[in-house]
């Protein structure tokens, strides 16, 4: 009996060595990371992206689809906070498939780059998702017929902080009264169908290359997204 007894307090005390015995004696809540959740929160939305890629794929009588080599759809990290809309793919974006990869991207590498960001951190995506040809301004026709699809792109990325380049972006989803040069630089909070997000309006990197002096000014922005950053805590 008695060596029944010490063989049990062995076993027990041997398991206790096993354990981090912090692990018990913490006060502090355990915060439980349930992994279930967030993988099935991301493959919801990938699968969402998915559908949405598709639908755009089978966009009929587009003038912008005909014309184009791929669909750009978007790119970066589809869990971030924080979303960037450009205007419409260039060239290089047309033969690539991706969003910002000729030298206006090699830009917004650089601009990113200055407040800590890459593209692993943030998302992109553009007004239209086909190039308009020569690089001409997607008409307002072009980009009513693709604004329900971005803000679902929109709706879908969920973003925190969404990053309007340039004028088209700006106009497209804050409004058409809005001239880039006042409205830059300035935090708006608002409703994009089914979510509620900060909004800021920069210069769009190919303008800033035509026009260099104005690169102090998109600083100035770069900086309240970097502090957007950390006072949302993201
Ligand atoms: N300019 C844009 O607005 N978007 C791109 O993807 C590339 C250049």
């Amino acid at each position: 009996m008695k060596k029944k007894l010490n063989q049990k307090l062995i076993s027990l005390i041997e398991y206790y060595n096993l354990v981090n015995a912090n692990f018990f004696i913490s006060n502090y809540p355990l915060k439980r990371i349930d992994r279930n959740t967030i993988n099935s929160s991301t493959s919801n939305k990938s699968e969402k992206l998915v559908k949405l890629e598709t639908e755009i794929k089978m966009i009929k009588n587009c003038d912008l689809k005909k014309n184009a080599t791929n669909l750009v759809f978007g790119d970066g990290n589809i869990n971030s906070k924080i979303m960037i809309v450009g205007e419409g793919p260039g060239a290089n974006e047309d033969a690539e498939g991706k969003p910002f990869v000729g030298r206006a991207g090699k830009l917004l590498d650089k601009m990113l780059a200055a407040i800590n960001l890459d593209r692993t951190m943030v998302y992109i995506s553009n007004v239209v998702n086909y190039r308009p040809p020569a690089n001409r301004k997607p008409t307002d026709h072009e980009i009513k017929r693709y604004l329900p699809y971005l803000k679902r792109h929109i709706e879908i990325i969920n973003p925190k902080i969404l990053v309007l380049l340039g004028s088209t972006a700006l106009n497209t989803l804050v409004g058409n009264e809005e001239v880039i040069s006042r409205a830059r630089g300035k935090w708006i909070k608002k409703e994009i169908g089914t979510i509620n997000t900060w909004i800021i309006a920069s210069f769009h990197p190919a303008f800033l290359m035509r026009q260099p002096e104005q690169k102090k000014l998109a600083w100035v922005d770069l900086k309240m997204i970097r502090d957007k950053i950390k006072t949302l805590k993201l």
